[in-house]
């Protein structure tokens, strides 16, 4: 099987405002993270080839929500049984954003990334031109406590030329070096769909290790 066709299977299951509402840890969570903007909605449509997946975490009132995608596979019998969720974290960065939603969101997101025991590993979506912000950082202090698996997405590679996207790589390479052998980066195309093998190959890795 295609490392692909599991994350064709994401379907929406549930969207989670307070942490004391999630369903107790069970199969293993994989969560997106980013500034908005970065283009974290595009890199789940592309990964689950679906256009319009997780634009629904978009909608009026789900964009502050931790948004749950259920993946499944069939068993010898031909049924469906889920094998772990993708979670669309709310996107960080709006220069605009209130003291009150930022307190929401520490807490929210802070919170699960902190200590929720069954999210394996985090997909950290940065526009390659702009790559680790302040914001960006303030988050991977958050994974570093925790100490959980961790990929460097470098998205929108298609804006760069060949120089600037080796630079960015090695960037975010070396910054993925500092963390420890369970960090990893790449680069990526939601626009161009480029990178999309590898990224598969790298949450199937973290999903059946
Ligand atoms: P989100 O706020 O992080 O969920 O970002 P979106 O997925 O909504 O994307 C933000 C903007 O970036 C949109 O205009 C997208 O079309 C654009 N975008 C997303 N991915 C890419 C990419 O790989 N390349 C380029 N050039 N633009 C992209």
């Amino acid at each position: 099987m295609s490392a692909l066709t599991l994350f064709h299977s994401a379907r929406f299951t549930v969207s989670v405002a307070d942490l004391a509402a999630m369903a107790p840890p069970a199969l293993p969570e994989i969560a997106f993270a980013g500034r908005s903007n970065a283009g974290k909605s595009t890199v789940i449509n592309v990964l689950t080839q679906q256009k319009r997946l997780a634009f629904s975490s978009k909608t009026p009132g789900r964009t502050q929500l931790l948004n749950f995608f259920a993946l499944t596979e069939k068993n010898e019998l031909g049924e469906r049984v889920e094998r772990g969720y993708l979670v669309d974290l709310p996107g960080y960065g709006y220069a605009r954003a209130e003291a009150g939603q930022r307190a929401t969101w520490d807490t929210l997101v802070g919170g699960y990334v902190g200590h929720r025991q069954s999210l394996i590993g985090i997909v950290l979506v940065m526009d390659a031109r702009r790559p680790l912000l302040p914001a960006d950082e303030a988050l991977l202090q958050f994974v570093d406590r925790r100490g959980c698996l961790l990929h460097l997405l470098l998205n929108k590679a298609d804006q760069l030329g060949t120089v600037e996207r080796r630079a960015a790589l090695a960037g975010a390479q070396r910054r993925a070096e500092r963390i420890g052998p369970r960090a990893s980066a790449q680069l990526f195309s939601g626009l161009k769909r480029e990178g999309v093998e590898e990224l598969a190959a790298t949450l199937t890795r973290w999903l059946f290790a």
